[in-house]
């Protein structure tokens, strides 16, 4: 139930006509979003006519499929993710969920190996896009250890 809220939300939010930052079919292919669109009962959305997806949201998807069990259900989960990070509030608000709380036990859920490497209890964003950094080799921190970092509170603030 909370799922299918969360998919409403993100699929009018991100891939519908006018949206923006806009992720056509949530970067889904035709079949896999025809899929999800009947698991959530949709008949059918106004899709957006084109448009370029961000390169930070195949970086995303990647990042969060990598850490799935590799189903269907999974994918569309990821995809809804990698399309809430491109927008500019905090991650649950952008998927349309009800709090940080009810983030955490969908990342659980789907991508456990990657919740866990979350020890700090970072906001989810900087969180996935620190993955993404550290992943290409590259370190974008301003401190060598968070403790006397003046992001701290970007980083770690109440979400
Ligand atoms: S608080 Fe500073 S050192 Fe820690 S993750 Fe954020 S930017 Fe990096």
């Amino acid at each position: 139930m909370l799922l299918r809220g969360m998919f409403l939300h993100v699929l009018r939010r991100f891939a519908s006509a006018g949206a923006y930052p806009c992720v056509p079919r949530l970067g889904l292919a035709e079949p896999t979003f025809g899929r999800l669109l009947a698991a959530c009962e949709v008949e059918g959305i106004s899709e957006p006519s084109g448009g370029i997806v961000p390169e930070d949201f195949w970086d995303l998807a990647s990042l969060l499929t990598a850490s799935g069990d590799g189903s269907e259900e999974t994918r569309w989960v990821a995809h809804a993710i990698a399309a809430g990070c491109l927008a500019d509030d905090h991650l649950w608000r952008d998927l349309g969920l009800p709090d940080r709380r009810a983030l955490t036990r969908l990342l659980e859920r789907y991508f456990r190996p990657l919740r866990e490497r979350n020890v700090g209890e970072m906001r989810w964003k900087k969180f996935f896009y620190k993955e993404l950094c550290e992943q290409a080799g590259f370190r974008a921190c301003k401190a060598p250890s968070c403790g006397e970092c003046s992001d701290y509170a970007m980083c770690f603030g109440k979400e």
